[in-house]
């Protein structure tokens, strides 16, 4: 009877979250394991000028193979290597792969870019930020100005001054720093004005479908005003449509990066744009 099996509220949940809790802890423990047999991997997808239309930045992308579950997304297991910490780990090697991967590209007399790198902003509140990106500078030999952090307005909501003091001298350094997905957070621009900030990537959800008469479009404008005014640059992501690439320029945004142009693309792949 009901009594036996435990009440009515377990036997209704347990068969739909245990798979879900074994699956967050199959992701979870297998990231050590992934990170030592090579099952990540990068992508790289191209940031455009919208003034001349070259190529003018590369983000890295990082996937996961994994050996039973096969292709796991970065939105999936990146939230669990920030919970666990690992995350640190996780970001070492992105920084090390990409700026060795690009160092490669230009010794090989492709074109010069600088490479885009997704940091959490956990890395800015704990560990040395400053020391893994001087270390792994020097074991690649790429010069730092081919060097952008990407992070996230979740920077802003801890230890602001330690973030501050970090930011700076990584632009001391001659490394670009973006804010990314910006305008979903909580950040505002006024706050941007205290940090010496390269660009801002406006968040995909301002692009999509825009036009003038879209109440986003004057928020957009408002953005990409203030923001030059700071001399900072915008970059658009997400940018899938013809229309929605003539929008972005025609309110002065700097730089374009979506489908449009290029999906992200294995290494292989993304050399043929760089030649
Ligand atoms: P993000 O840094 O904002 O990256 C942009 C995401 O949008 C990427 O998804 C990219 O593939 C996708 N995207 C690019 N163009 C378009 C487009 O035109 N339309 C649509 N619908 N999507 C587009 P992805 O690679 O799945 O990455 C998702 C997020 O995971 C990233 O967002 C970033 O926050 C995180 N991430 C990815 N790689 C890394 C990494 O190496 N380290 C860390 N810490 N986070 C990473
Ligand atoms: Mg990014
Ligand atoms: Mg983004
Ligand atoms: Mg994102």
């Amino acid at each position: 009877n009901a009594k036996e099996e435990g009440d009515g509220y377990f036997r209704y949940y347990k068969p739909n979250l245990l798979p879900l809790i074994a699956e967050k802890m199959q992701l979870e423990n297998g990231l050590y394991k992934a990170l030592q047999e090579n099952q990540f991997y990068l992508q790289y997808q191209p940031k455009m000028s919208s003034v001349t239309g070259e190529l003018c930045g590369i983000e890295a992308l990082i996937r996961w193979n994994h050996p039973e579950l096969g292709f796991i997304p970065p939105d999936k297991f990146i939230p669990l290597a920030e919970e666990s910490g690992f995350i640190m780990e996780i970001d070492r090697w992105v920084f090390r792969e990409a700026c060795r991967q690009n160092k490669a590209w230009q010794d090989a007399g492709l074109k010069r870019a600088s490479v885009s790198v997704n940091i959490s902003a956990r890395h800015f509140y704990q560990g040395n930020l400053k020391e893994m990106i001087t270390e792994e500078l020097q074991a690649t030999g790429l010069e730092p100005q081919y060097v952008s952090l990407e992070i996230t307005e979740g920077v802003f909501m801890r230890n602001i001054e330690k973030v501050i003091e970090t930011i700076q001298h990584l632009r001391g350094l001659g490394i670009q720093i973006s804010i990314d997905d910006f305008g979903t957070g909580y950040s505002s621009l006024s706050q941007l004005q205290r940090l010496p900030i390269s660009d801002v990537k406006l968040d995909r959800s301002f692009i999509r479908g825009i036009t003038i008469e879209d109440k986003r479009s004057s928020i957009v404008r408002a953005i990409i005003e203030l923001a030059h005014s700071m001399n900072m640059r915008v970059v658009a992501e997400g940018v899938e449509t013809p229309d929605e690439a003539d929008f972005c320029r025609n309110l002065n945004c700097d730089e374009l990066q979506g489908y449009l142009f290029s999906r992200p693309l294995p290494a292989s792949d993304f050399e043929k744009l760089l030649a």
